[in-house]
């Protein structure tokens, strides 16, 4: 017999409403990664018998036990889960929840995803007793409560001890989230015969439908078109919807009948086209919480990106705050648009106008993450080696005119192409 948990055992409040809460460095007591500090989170199947439901383990220095200002620990969160019915296919799909439950959670602040996640718990919440255990308590009967059909029991483990951070990163989460994007990079848009749409945005960005394709995941990083598929066959009147693909307008900027009246519908009449591969003409909404955001810089006659975790200006002359309030809440900006960090090296990426080549400026951690995949994806569509290296970042220049001489010194494939307006 399965027990539906409505009161949670913690000292704040939980509710949906609390998602949109951001909390201030001032307001904060801790903080966890960010790039401040490691920080990860993994959901993984495990045969039920090797789980002691609803156990709750806390490796390393509670959050009473830190001192220095402002306060900063290392993280990670492993929620195990096991049941007759769970797929290794479904774990993404339940890790991408702990965002939403840790959002929830009066005083605590969730961003990100899989290891560049991003936590803040308030003074507050501390004060009301608000510690580490009370994530696991939050975990462990979220995932018994809505994923009862498939997860019968579930253990919590989380880690604050540096060291051990860093190991299990290495053996535990590393492995898993190569495994995931290695089976995605085997499908191509054209080779399936659905896409999802996901709307667990519209909570607080209410007309804003994310399209994930194969090759185009949701612009949080945290929803694969294998995810999608997941999450609609656990819950088939869930956030997740087939959308069919019929009707082709245009192959190039990705238009397809079918996919508009899917958006059109989903977001209660507010957006009827969009382009699946375009920045400039109908480009996809963005609700908020966009891992990076494109935005053009026409004297480059291309496209900076920025990532969220980036708080200096960019060449546009905007920080990533800057321009999220303006391409945020789901509505269409042209030329400016929110997306996952994976997506950057796909090849459909903006390749309505162009490609990835069309890449002018990025921070330098940024370059590093996606280089491998990026260099791959440019050597495939312009015959170009080492592309990543022709990009600006932060390190080289920051100013429209430094970025430029940059560009023309590297030969850069942007300034070579039909122009960007
Ligand atoms: Fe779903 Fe898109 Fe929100 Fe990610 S950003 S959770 S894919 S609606
Ligand atoms: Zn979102």
């Amino acid at each position: 017999i399965k027990i539906k948990i409505t009161e949670l055992p913690i000292p704040v409040a939980f509710a949906p409403a609390f998602e949109g809460e951001r909390i201030r460095k001032d307001d904060m007591y801790i903080e966890f990664g960010g790039n401040k500090t490691e920080a990860w989170e993994l959901v993984k199947s495990v045969d039920p018998s090797e789980i002691e439901d609803h156990k709750i383990e806390i490796i390393g220095p509670d959050i009473d036990e830190v001192e220095g200002d402002p306060k900063r620990l290392p993280l990670a969160i492993m929620v195990e889960v096991g049941g007759k019915n769970m797929q290794e296919d479904f774990e993404p799909v339940l890790e991408r929840r702990i965002h939403y439950f840790m959002n929830y959670t009066e005083g605590v602040m969730h961003v990100g995803q899989r290891d560049t996640s991003w936590i803040r718990i308030g003074k507050e919440a501390f004060e009301k007793g608000f510690r580490l255990k009370h994530i696991g308590e939050i975990l462990y009967a979220k995932m018994i409560d809505e994923f009862d059909s498939v997860v019968d029991k579930c253990q919590v483990k989380i880690i604050t001890d540096a060291e051990k951070v860093s190991e299990l990163k290495q053996k535990e989460a590393e492995p898993k989230y190569r495994a995931r994007d290695e089976r995605l990079a085997s499908l191509r848009d054209d080779n399936v015969d659905k896409f999802y749409s996901c709307l667990l945005c519209q909570s607080f960005a209410p007309a804003h439908v994310c399209i994930v394709t194969p090759e185009r995941l949701g612009l949080c990083g945290a929803v694969s078109w294998l995810d999608a598929k997941a999450t609609y066959e656990l819950d088939p009147t869930g956030p997740c919807q087939p959308v069919e693909i019929e009707g082709l307008e245009d192959e190039v900027k990705g238009i397809w009948k079918s996919i508009n009246e899917h958006v059109e519908q989903k977001s209660g009449g507010q957006i009827s086209r969009i382009s699946l591969y375009s920045i400039m003409e109908d480009p996809m909404t963005s609700c908020g919480c966009f891992e990076c955001i494109a935005g053009i810089m026409p004297e480059a006659n291309g496209v900076i990106i920025v990532n969220r975790e980036f708080d200096g200006a960019t060449p546009v002359g905007m920080t990533f705050g800057e321009l999220a309030s303006m391409t945020g809440g789901g509505v269409q900006t042209p030329g400016f648009m929110g997306h996952g960090r994976y997506f950057i090296s796909s090849r459909k990426f903006m390749s309505a106008e162009g490609g990835p080549g069309r890449i002018v400026w990025m921070p330098k951690e940024l370059k590093d993450y996606v280089r491998e995949n990026l260099d791959k994806t440019a050597k495939e569509l312009y015959g170009i080696d080492n592309f990543t290296d022709m990009i600006c970042d932060e390190t080289i220049a920051t100013d429209p005119d430094g970025v430029v001489n940059y560009l023309q010194e590297k030969g850069h494939p942007a300034l070579e192409m039909d122009p960007l307006m």
